[in-house]
């Protein structure tokens, strides 16, 4: 009120607010539609995904792998190009704001514009989508995309179903590589699935490179740094689409392990290595400078990792019982049962992440007994009689 004994119209007055309704309701409605294009974990584990949504519809992505994603590309397709037109609708049905003059106004084309476009393009999906889905699908981009693998003029169905047993298998390397993409590799196959697409090579005739490579910082705090991969995955075949996989450099090993042919990795990319792998080399210099442990008993395999040999011993060293402090080493009798390579992870895992150069000079415990030791009682283990 003490606007219009400033002098100012009610009118003047009402616009202003109308406007800044609108403006907020647009803010709003961008935020939820940035929201539902790429879905922040809030919205993936509240189960407002498409995936989620349409759950009944899509059907059972691990019996039937490539129809769910096919349905779930035309879902994607659909809801993202009604977006615009339930801005629309929503401002038309936002009481307050009087949007029929906003948009429908004598003499203001761009209003209608908006409406007739935003009204046009998910109709022109909607009919795009039924054409596709007659014929089982089989017009589709995803069908179309499979039928290049298909030898003698097989169906595309019998590639669908060949990549359908192929994703039921356990053994399968499933890579999150963010909220709405993800790559797949099966004994055979490589898939790449994005919210419009399915991209598949077949391992046995496409090259895989690695040609690009960007370091990020995860946070001022911590001095670790993520390294991201990006290969290029090219199928010989003729018509088939080559296309690009980006990935935590953290995965690539479980990619390369599953991929049957090499990849090959273009000259000026280097791995960056990962302060842990960085602090596990330096853990093992300053042991190597440790004395032996000597024992003749058998060795078992290390019950960290289940694959090396134990050839770790904790055996108190560092300093004498002298002055005795809380924070002296103890004595550990656990017999060895670890490998020098899972000790330092577990070393390095009982650290403060935000100090790594104060790793080295800390204590840790015995992951059985709880005995406290320093890397200088860390010892190998030899066999006197070898
Ligand atoms: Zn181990
Ligand atoms: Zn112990
Ligand atoms: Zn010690």
């Amino acid at each position: 009120m003490s606007l219009l004994t400033n002098g100012e119209s009610p009118l003047y007055f009402s616009l202003n607010e109308k406007m800044s309704a609108v403006l907020f309701y647009t803010l709003f409605y961008l935020l939820m539609s940035g929201c539902i294009i790429y879905p922040p974990t809030e919205f993936v584990s509240a189960g407002l995904t498409v995936k989620d949504v349409f759950a009944n519809w899509l059907g059972s992505e691990n019996e039937f792998f490539v129809q769910y994603h096919i349905r779930r590309s035309v879902a994607t397709l659909l809801l993202h190009s009604a977006l615009p037109l339930g801005y629309v609708l929503g401002l038309l049905f936002f009481d307050h704001i009087d949007a029929e003059k906003l948009l429908l106004n004598d003499g203001n084309y761009l209003g209608p514009l908006i409406v007739l476009c935003a009204t046009i393009v998910p109709l022109y999906t909607l009919n795009k989508v039924f054409e596709w889905s007659v014929n089982n699908w089989a017009t589709h981009p995803i069908a179309k995309n499979l039928s290049v693998y298909g030898n003698n003029n097989t169906p595309w169905t019998s590639v669908a179903s060949d990549i359908n047993t192929e994703y039921r298998r356990i053994d399968k390397i499933v890579i999150v590589t963010n909220s709405v993409t993800r790559v797949i590799a099966t004994d055979n196959w490589i898939i790449k699935i994005t919210p419009y697409k399915l991209q598949v090579a077949h391992q046995s005739d496409a090259t895989l490179v690695v040609n690009k490579s960007d370091v990020h910082f995860m946070s001022p705090t911590t001095r670790d740094q993520v390294q991201f991969i990006n290969i290029q995955v090219k199928p010989m075949r003729a018509m088939a689409q080559e296309f690009d996989i980006r990935l935590n450099a953290l995965d690539f090993k479980d990619l390369q392990d599953k991929v049957s042919r090499p990849i090959a990795v273009l000259h000026n990319i280097r791995f960056h290595r990962t302060l842990l792998d960085r602090f596990i080399d330096t853990f093992k210099e300053e042991v190597d400078k440790n004395p032996f442990y000597d024992t003749a008993e058998e060795l078992g395999q290390c019950i960290g990792c289940m694959q090396a040999l134990s050839n770790v011993k904790l055996n108190r060293l560092c300093n004498s019982t002298e002055n005795r402090d809380v924070d002296d080493c103890t004595t550990c009798f656990c017999r060895p049962m670890w490998c020098i390579e899972c000790m330092a992870k577990w070393f390095a895992s009982r650290q403060d992440e935000d100090t790594p150069e104060t790793w080295l000079s800390s204590k840790c415990t015995c992951p059985l007994c709880r005995a406290r030791f320093c890397v200088l009682d860390v010892c190998l283990v030899r066999n006197p009689n070898d």
